[in-house]
């Protein structure tokens, strides 16, 4: 779409048409800049699809990838969610299918099936308990716990991250039956990137994401999801913060905390995915009404089960 000159500029059609269609944009924490500067919301996955359910806007344009809006569109389904980019896929949510989990629980048949947030809904369908990164170890803690309320079942497994599986099992001393998933943008920030910031910036404190590989997660000083991330940026007396996740997540950082520095752990950690939408294809898509979103009904109520059991439980 070209804008001429002396035409609106994107941003005021942005405007006009939420307007007009009623439109609430919803914008994940690594999406480009100039996204997040339209975004009504910023936050992580499930901030995002929870504000969805609350919001009274009849349509929903969700800035992210694509199991995000399919979460968005279980909780909400009478709301139209769209999608700027529909090709926008998460590769992590891509590494298990439906059909594999079936296959793994079949294996496993006296395990609890605890699924991350990043797995499409068909995937979720599958699941006993969903669960995030932020409440991962508290969804596993109270399986541990309460026993019974999972037919006694002793065993667990989490898919599809390996790595954030591993972190779990460290924090809670329960072995998980794991999947091989990785995220290819977590995996490209190595020990070496964290060891060369330290230098750089010995008063700063290292925060990383528990996708991140074991050995970096040793090197920080803490593991957060992006939205404890977030808190934690506002909370620290530190001035200083070396930042392991993928670089979106900066921009957000600096808005919100500018008497702070935040460096980058590692320049390679873009997910390509995430910088597909842009305002162009924002004003497309409230244009058009599209790319639409929808997940079917029976898929819905069994995957919507597996996130009411998270938000029960923990
Ligand atoms: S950063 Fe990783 S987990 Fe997040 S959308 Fe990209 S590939 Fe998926």
């Amino acid at each position: 779409m070209l804008i001429k000159k002396g035409s609106k500029s994107l941003e005021e059609k942005i405007k006009e048409l939420k307007k007009k269609r009623n439109a609430v944009i919803l914008v994940h924490n690594y999406q480009l800049p100039e996204v997040q500067d339209i975004a009504d919301l910023r936050g992580d996955s499930l901030e995002l699809s929870r504000a969805a359910a609350k919001t009274d806007a009849k349509v929903i344009v969700f800035c992210g990838v694509h199991f995000m809006a399919e979460t968005a569109s279980i909780l909400c389904p009478d709301k139209k969610v769209l999608m700027p980019d529909v090709n926008s896929d998460c590769p992590m949510a891509s590494m298990i299918t439906a059909q594999d989990l079936i296959k793994l629980k079949e294996k496993n048949p006296k395990a609890v099936v605890v699924g991350y947030v990043n797995t499409s809904a068909e995937v979720k369908a599958e699941l006993d308990v969903c669960c995030t990164s932020t409440n991962a170890v508290s969804v596993v803690n109270a399986i541990i716990k309460d026993r019974s309320a999972f037919d006694g079942k002793d065993e667990i497994i989490f898919i599809p991250d390996k790595y954030l599986a591993d972190f779990v099992e460290r924090k809670t001393g329960k072995k998980l039956i794991k999947w091989n998933g990785v995220c290819p943008t977590h995996v490209k920030i190595l020990p070496e990137d964290i060891k060369r910031e330290r230098k750089f910036h010995p008063f700063a404190k290292v925060i990383v994401h528990p996708e991140c590989l074991p050995s970096v997660i040793a090197l920080a000083d803490q593991a957060l999801s992006t939205s404890k991330m977030c808190q934690f940026a506002k909370e620290t007396e530190a001035k200083e913060i070396i930042i392991g996740t993928e670089v979106g997540l900066i921009y957000r950082l600096k808005l919100d905390n500018p008497d702070k520095e935040f460096y980058p752990a590692s320049e390679a950690a873009v997910c390509p995915n995430m910088k597909r939408t842009t305002q162009e294809k924002i004003v497309w898509a409230l244009e058009e009404l599209k790319e639409e979103v929808k997940v079917s009904d029976e898929i819905r109520r069994r995957a919507r089960k597996s996130i009411d059991k998270m938000l029960e439980i923990v």
